[in-house]
């Protein structure tokens, strides 16, 4: 999940366009493809299509996601393949051995339309990558198994990926505006790192504002009791939620345990995120 704002006003603006824009265009896409003349009034007034959301097993725990355009959102900009949530799959019992890169290489690709300003944030990203963790982020030339890197939209600042190691071609998929910062965010995804507000241990360290957040997205807020939680708790990850993700008032929907604020980091790695990063892959 990622929004890199320029001010308060921005941030709000920006935050209920791009997520309403992506809910209404996948709206209209899908009932294009059945019926139009019922696109009006589900694109327009309906935001958030409970229908939508979806329950399933990932690792042996249940989750809730979001289906859109064929795919599985799962804590909002994390996308999990129809293999891994197959239930039974080795890819759905989770585990290290199913969900990390072999021997941390991570072959890519970037898409032919992705633009040169997105291509120099992807060089930046993973040079990151390349001379602070143990992955090894490599340009891929007749690999079975890689990322593609490609382009989403011309006016969002967001992103998406799989998580973790999925065995054939997968994806890191990066808007116009996203910040380098949020590259790295979304290869984190890739690495196989979930989001740190829903580590276990979280309520010892941030107050998650139930009230503050939009209809229907509360799920994107659930601790996810399967991952394996590494290191110390870090409120400063470039995998945090920033302090009003999903927020349905411009109000914090995630504070520290003592209510105070804390500052939002995509400007790149923390140490802990290298040292967990380098646990996975030692
Ligand atoms: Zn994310």
């Amino acid at each position: 999940m990622n929004k890199k704002p320029n001010s308060p006003l921005y941030r709000q603006i920006l935050t209920g366009r791009t997520i309403f824009m992506s809910i209404a265009i996948s709206a209209v896409l899908i009932s294009c493809s059945k019926n139009n003349e019922e696109i009006t009034s589900e694109a327009q007034t309906n935001a958030f299509n409970v229908e939508n959301v979806k329950k399933g097993q990932l690792g042996g725990q249940d989750i809730t996601y979001e289906r859109k355009n064929g795919m599985n959102f799962f804590q909002g900009d994390i996308v999990l393949s129809d293999k891994q949530l197959a239930e039974g799959s080795e890819l759905n019992k989770g585990g290290a051995s199913y969900s990390r890169w072999p021997s941390g290489k991570i072959y890519y690709t970037v898409a032919s339309n992705m633009g040169s300003i997105n291509a120099n944030k992807i060089t930046t990203a993973v040079n990151e990558y390349n001379t602070k963790t143990n992955t090894q982020w490599i340009l891929r030339t007749n690999q079975t198994n890689y990322v593609e890197f490609i382009f989403g939209s011309s006016s969002g600042s967001d992103g998406w990926a799989h998580i973790g190691y999925q065995g054939g071609k997968q994806t890191v998929s990066l808007d116009q505006y996203i910040s380098v910062g949020s590259v790295i965010h979304e290869m984190g995804h890739t690495v196989g790192l979930y989001h740190e507000h829903t580590r276990k241990d979280r309520d010892q360290y941030v107050k998650i504002l139930w009230n503050n957040i939009q209809s229907g997205q509360s799920y994107n807020f659930n601790i996810y009791n399967s991952g394996t939680d590494i290191g110390p708790f870090n409120i400063n990850s470039v995998m945090m939620y920033w302090p009003t993700s999903y927020s349905k008032n411009g109000l914090p929907t995630i504070t520290r345990a003592d209510n105070s604020s804390f500052t939002y980091n995509r400007t790149g790695f923390t140490t802990g995120d290298i040292n967990t990063i380098n646990a996975m892959y030692p």
